[in-house]
This record gives C-alpha cells, structure tokens and sequence, in this order.
C-alpha cells in the first residue's frame, strides 16, 4: 500500500522517532513552532507503520529504540522509499564511523547533543537540494540591483557578473533567501559549510569579509551611478541581517 498524501500538503512533513520523552518532545514542538508538520513515534514500528501510512519529506531517527535497531529501521525505510530524507539522531560520536561506513542509507547525522537551530538549518539546506519538482524553480532573489541565482548560481550587481568563491556565494544566497531576518551563526555554520562543526566558526568571518569586500568592490566598479545594494548587519555574538535597500 502506498502512503497518502500528508495531513497538511502545503508543510513539508517530518517523522520524528525518537523514544527519549525529553527529546522528542523538544524536536516535535520545535518542528511545529518553525512551520514543519510534525509526527512523533516513540518505536521503530511505530515509526515505520506511520512511514507507510502517510507521505513525509523527511524522518529523524534515533538510533537506539527500544524495539528495532535504528540502522535497520534506516535500511528498510530508504529501501521503500528512496526520495524520503533520512537524518540519523546519534549520542555515541563513536557511532559517526559506523553510520558512515554501513550502507544504512541516512543522507546525515547529528550528534546528540544538538540545538535546534542546527537542526532545522540542516533540513532547509537538504530540503533545498532535493530535486524542484514540488517547489518548482525558485527565482533569482532581486534585492535593489543585487541579484542572485541559485540554480545557475550567478550573482549581479546592476547587471553586472561579481566573480564570489563558492563559500561565498553560499553565504550571501543564505543571508539573501531570509533578507529582514536575522541569521544566526549557527545557522550558517550548518547551511553554508554542512558539517558537524565544533569549536571555533573563524571561517565563517573570513568568508563574510571577503564577501562584504567583493560586493563593495563591485559597487564601486559599476556605472553609471552607484548601484542600491543591500546591507549586511553585524549582530555580535548572534548573527547577521541582510537589509533590503530602501524605496
Ligand atoms: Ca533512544
């Protein structure tokens, strides 16, 4: 029998199976407070019978249930449903090699302890690398005379090619797609250089400078005229805020 479609199709729809109270409460209140459809199933069949019964974009799995062993619940949830997005929930780091090693079929891990913030930035980024079927082709975000292209990954300023490294342009698409909004440096820890990163984000300043740079530059080489250009807000310690131009 085939899944039907999701309880709400316009959310992108989680399965969380996570038999930790603590924890999959937590998970399945900040899914539903950040805009996601939200199940949660505290065993693995549980969590497979509700895989078959409804259709979801992506599942977050434990990997020590009480009833089947994660990798297995893994392997049998990407062997029927090989678009579904599979995101492992770990709290042993000497598991890493194991899940990375084994064909489990899980697109990502996450150690636990995670933040939220991690995790949902993670989803986003996986989320916007599945094929565009649903969503279709996003577009060019124009802000004043910046513009940037996701899928032929080309920024513009007033027309104008700016040459960005690709950590670059991951940055500004990531501060771009959330303009008004601030993005925390967690956030694009996770989005922009996707790993399970500790300790210091030194590279994530570099990387900005140098992109704060090339579009100043990129202001001041353009004519006629100086090009409307979004600002990019320091939030210390937080995060940044792309600012749209005015009028
Ligand atoms: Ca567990």
């Amino acid at each position: 029998m085939r899944p039907t479609a999701p309880h709400h199709p316009h959310l992108t729809s989680v399965l969380v199976i996570e038999d930790d109270d603590t924890i999959g409460r937590h998970l399945h209140t900040g899914l539903l407070g950040s805009g996601y459809a939200s199940t949660w199933c505290r065993t693995g069949s549980a969590g497979l019978a509700e895989a078959e019964r409804t259709r979801h974009d992506a599942v977050l799995l434990d990997l020590g249930l009480p009833d089947i062993d994660g990798m297995d619940v893994a392997r049998q949830l990407r062997a029927e449903f090989p678009e579904l997005l599979i995101v492992i929930l770990t709290a042993r780091s000497e598991e890493i090699d194991v899940i990375a090693g084994l064909d489990s079929g899980a697109d990502d891990y996450l150690v636990k302890p995670f933040s939220l913030s991690v995790l949902l930035a993670r989803l986003r980024a996986h989320l916007r690398r599945r094929p565009a079927d649903v969503q279709g082709t996003p577009r060019p975000i124009r802000l004043g005379d910046l513009t940037v292209d996701t899928v032929s990954r080309r920024c513009t300023v007033g027309g104008n090619d700016v040459d960005l490294r690709p950590k670059e342009f991951d940055l500004l698409a990531a501060l771009a797609e959330r303009a008004g909004t601030v993005v925390s440096r967690e956030d694009l820890m996770a989005q922009v250089w996707d790993a399970n990163w500790f300790g210091p984000t030194k590279t994530l300043d570099v990387t900005m400078a140098a992109l704060r740079r090339r579009l100043h530059e990129a202001a001041e080489s353009s004519a006629p005229g100086r090009p409307r250009l979004p600002h990019i807000t320091t939030l210390r310690g937080h995060g940044y805020r792309m600012e749209p131009p005015q009028g």
